[in-house]
This record gives C-alpha cells, structure tokens and sequence, in this order.
C-alpha cells in the first residue's frame, strides 16, 4: 500500500503486510528458526546480501519484518530493528553506535534499569554517562563534552512525569555532533513523534502499549537507515531478536493501539482531575492538567497527556500503603500500559534501591503513588481508590 495516502489508524491495521501463497487474511506466524534455498548459488547470493531474502531468524523472520515495518510507519521512520525486550533495545543502540571512550548526557529521570544500564554496567566499558535534569535544557549543553555521543531522554518520565524538550534537545544534540534518543515508550507514536521533532533515534519497550494486554516483552530500536544499520548488525551478531511469536502479538496489538491510547489517556485525565479534587491527595502529577508544570509543552508536544497518573498522599508510606492495601481490583504490578489497571508505590518497589536521600531529590516522595490507568469503567477505578483516600 502506498503509505502516504492513508492516515496513522488505517496504517497500523494495514501496514507491512506480505501476503503468503495462501493469501491469508490476518497477518502470517512463521516459526521457523532458519529458511531453505533452492540451490548453492541462491544461498551464496542470499548470504553475500547480493539477494534479499530470509536466512536464520537471529536476523530475518517474516512476521519480525512485518512489526517492524508497521511500526516504522507509525514513527516515520525509515528503518526499524525489533528486539527480544526494551531493554535489549537501549543495549543494542549503545552496542551499536558507541566504542569505549564515548560519553552518554541523560536524563536522571530514566527507567531504573536503563540507570544500571548506563551507569553500572556499559561504564565497565569505557563509556562514561553524566546524568543531568530532565528539564534543564541548560545542564543536557552544560554536560556536553568533545567525545560525547548520545543524548539520551525518556518523557514523559515515570513516575513524576516530566517532560522534555525534545526539539530543543535535538539542537541540543546537533551542536555536539551528537545523536539523540528519546523512549517513546509512555507516549507511542499515537501521542507523540520524537523523529518529528529532531529526534535521531526513538526507542520502545513494546512491552507496555503496544502489546498492551500484558502478555509478551519485546523492543525496537528506529531511525534513519545509516543510524540503524549498526544497530542491526549487533543485533544478527550477538541476538537479542524478537522472537516471531512476539512481533504476531505485538502486530496485533498496533492495530488496536490509537484507540487504547484514546481511552487510556481519556479516562486518566478524568482521574486526574478527580484525585485533586480529593482532600487526602496532595499533588497530582499528569501532564493534560493545567496545573502540570510543563503543561504548555506536553500540549505542544504530545496529543494528549497519556495513561500514566502519580499522585501524592497525605501522610507518607502509611497513608499511601493503605490506598494500595484497600483496593479490590486494580493490580498491585510494576507493570503499565495494560489493558488492567495497575498501581505502584514507587518509593517502597521500583525506587527501592536508591537511598532516601537520592529519592528525595529524584522528587519521589513516601507518599508518592503510580497509576497505569487502564481500560475498566473509570467510576470502578475511581472507587477503587476512593476507599483507601478515606479521612
Ligand atoms: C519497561 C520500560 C523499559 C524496559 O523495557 P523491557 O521491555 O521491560 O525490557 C524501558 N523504558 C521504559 C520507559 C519502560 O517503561
């Protein structure tokens, strides 16, 4: 199909899809570990790259292309590499385009694991990261130095949601000869395009909405083609792949994603704003309420303020702990962008390991409590919580 004759719903029901001699309807499952050639020179062509084509699913699978293809038209992007999981995604980008010696500027308000990632283990390494404020674009040009080559930022940021200037980033980048990366991960590329706004790099754990039903991990690295080529060649020769399996969910789960992002985000703003309606509740942190520090820049940058809501309880751990205790039916999960609902004190589970000190400046409070809004009737999430809000 001719992708810019159709709009980003029809796209991610339609696009990347190669028929097999069967002419199936949905989209094929191929498990296969590797694909056979008609002869010794087609095999030699295929593995010279002189033939396209299949060889051993480490690097080529059918059903991986087609997620990949699909997602890539979301993001505008031109090329795409799926892998085993989000976190396999950030290792093969530094894998893939940083040597020892290289510098990383990120933010302090990453996923936990990509913290590790950067400051424990790729500095065993050579690759040295300065963690800088989400907000300041100043710090990001402060923290620049001659070897740096990455930027990179996740935003909104979980759990405080704060947002990034991701075009003021990119010139942030340009100026230091530098790529920039953004996880896309709370947005998708239904609320939000970071290669639009000067991004070189977008990064997803597919885990989250795009799977969406909390099923099966997954990630993908995108971007230009030059960008991605050594990316995808960590990827054929060390193999954090996706499996086929995976990329079939994950295809079935775009086609139902922008309207999933609508909901999500429509029913998290109206518990936004009924949370700071509650008297038990301090603060509100969402970034489609106006009283959302960055307000004006999520609207300018994201559709909409996303599926992802924190929260502040008067009375810290105790108070918040009594919430999380009360409930009937929402989950008591680390896990987000699920169809279930899901809830999460940050200070006591996923922020754990960092001191109180550190937590402290990080803006993550005892009384500080995660939502992943979900697709349930707003009012039973609402009552849900409400009975542990109680004076
Ligand atoms: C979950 C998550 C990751 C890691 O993804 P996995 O699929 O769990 O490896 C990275 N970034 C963000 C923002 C996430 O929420």
């Amino acid at each position: 199909m001719n992708k810019s004759d159709y709009q980003l719903e029809t796209l991610a029901v339609r696009a990347g899809i190669e028929r097999s001699q069967f002419n199936e309807h949905s989209e094929a499952l191929y498990l296969t570990s590797s694909f056979v050639f008609g002869s010794a020179a087609e095999a030699a062509a295929r593995f010279s790259g002189q033939t396209p084509g299949n060889i051993y699913a480490r690097f080529t699978n059918p059903t991986v292309t087609a997620f990949q293809e699909r997602l890539a038209v979301l993001e505008g992007a031109e090329s795409c590499v799926a892998t085993a999981s989000g976190m396999s995604a950030i290792l093969a980008t530094v894998m893939g385009l940083l040597s020892a010696g290289d510098h990383i500027v990120s933010s302090r308000s990453l996923f936990g694991a990509t913290v590790q990632l950067f400051g424990n283990i790729m500095k065993r390494f050579g690759i040295e990261t300065t963690f800088v404020s989400q907000t300041d674009v100043v710090a990001w040009r402060a923290a620049v130095q001659p070897n740096t080559k990455l930027l990179f930022a996740e935003t909104p940021s979980n759990p405080l949601t704060e947002i990034c200037d991701i075009a003021a980033l990119s010139q942030v980048a340009k100026q230091a000869g530098a790529l920039l990366a953004v996880d896309n991960c709370f947005c998708t590329p239904i609320l939000q395009r970071p290669l639009d706004l000067g991004a070189d790099l977008v990064i997803h754990s597919a885990t989250k909405y795009l799977d969406g039903q909390g099923r099966v991990l997954g990630g993908a690295v995108l971007g230009r083609k030059e960008v991605i080529d050594p990316v995808f060649t960590f990827l054929r020769t060390a193999g954090p792949t996706m499996s086929a399996f995976n990329a079939w969910i994950f295809l079935k789960g775009l086609e139902t994603l922008s309207l999933r992002m609508e909901a999500h985000s429509r029913s998290a703003l109206e518990l936004a704003l009924w949370l700071e309606q509650q008297p038990q509740v301090e603060r509100v942190f969402y970034p489609g309420l106006p009283s959302h520090p960055q307000y004006a820049l999520a609207k300018q940058q994201q559709k909409t303020g996303g599926g992802i809501v924190a929260f502040e309880v008067k009375g810290g751990k105790d108070a918040a702990w009594r919430v999380v205790d009360a409930t009937r039916m929402i989950s008591i999960t680390a896990n987000l962008g699920d169809t279930k609902t899901t809830l999460t004190h940050p200070a006591s589970t996923t922020h754990c390991r960092i001191t109180p000190e550190q937590r402290a400046a990080a803006g993550i409070g005892d009384g500080l409590l995660r939502v992943g809004v979900g697709l349930e009737a707003i009012g039973d999430i609402q009552g849900d919580l409400a009975r542990g809000l109680k004076p």
